[in-house]
């Protein structure tokens, strides 16, 4: 029977470019198993994105229409655009007791902490503000406009970086990710994630 400790809600936050999706990819890579949610949004797809495996992507109405259902464990606006975790994406992994990731940016990370505030936080930073820039550039899908605008949240994000649990450096992209599979096999075995496994095997004896 293999025992299994409680489930562990993480949010990744880290500024636009840091290298959140290159680094979720590595970790797709590893042995360490975990559902990420999908965020629903009102910007514009970029190439090689999909609907439904990137985000969801709806229009302004329909994502307004959710925020009035309350269908939202959060949302924000960022850099003119709607983002927002839908509260069925937490409810389809919860009962499986893993790990779920939430990619979100700071302002949201406030929200799920205030709502959920057993929730783990990892903040991504980059190796300087110089690599970010070559980064978000080098990734191609920003206007200008929409590029100084992520440069400027970027400056605003790293300075809340004090509300995270955790921060990890982005250099070497599978060292990042090696540091974050530490970070989150520690953290599975606190005793607060391990409780019902204890009782069990006291209840049991
Ligand atoms: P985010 O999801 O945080 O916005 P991305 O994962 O899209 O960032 O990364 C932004 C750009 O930086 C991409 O072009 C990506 O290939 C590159 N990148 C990410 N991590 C690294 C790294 N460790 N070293 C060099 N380039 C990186
Ligand atoms: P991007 O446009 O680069 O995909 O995302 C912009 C920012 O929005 C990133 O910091 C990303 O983590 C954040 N983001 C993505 N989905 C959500 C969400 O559901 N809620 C919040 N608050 N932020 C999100």
């Amino acid at each position: 029977m293999a025992l299994k400790g409680k489930g562990m809600l993480v949010v990744l936050s880290g500024p636009s470019g840091s290298g959140k999706d290159t680094v979720l990819e590595k970790l797709k890579e590893t042995d360490f198993s975990f559902d990420k949610t999908i965020s629903a949004t009102t910007r514009a797809m970029r190439d090689g994105e999909k609907d439904g495996v990137d985000y969801y992507f709806i229009d302004e109405n329909a994502f307004k229409e959710r925020i009035n259902n309350q269908e939202f464990l959060e949302y924000t606006i960022y850099n003119d655009n709607y983002y927002g975790t839908p509260k069925s994406e937490v409810e389809r992994h919860i009962d499986k007791g893993g790990c779920i990731l939430l990619k979100i940016e700071v302002e949201g990370a406030g929200n799920v902490r205030k709502a959920m505030p057993e929730a783990l936080s990892i903040f991504i930073i980059p190796p300087s503000m110089e690599e970010l820039e070559r980064r978000l550039r080098g990734r191609g899908t920003e206007t200008e406009e929409s590029f100084r605008k992520r440069l400027e949240a970027a400056k605003e994000e790293l300075s809340r970086a004090n509300e995270y649990d955790y921060i990890v450096i982005n250099d070497d992209v599978n060292f990042c990710a090696e540091q974050i599979v530490k970070i989150l096999e520690s953290e599975q075995l606190r005793y607060c994630r391990m409780e019902n496994i204890v009782s069990d095997i006291l209840k049991n004896q």
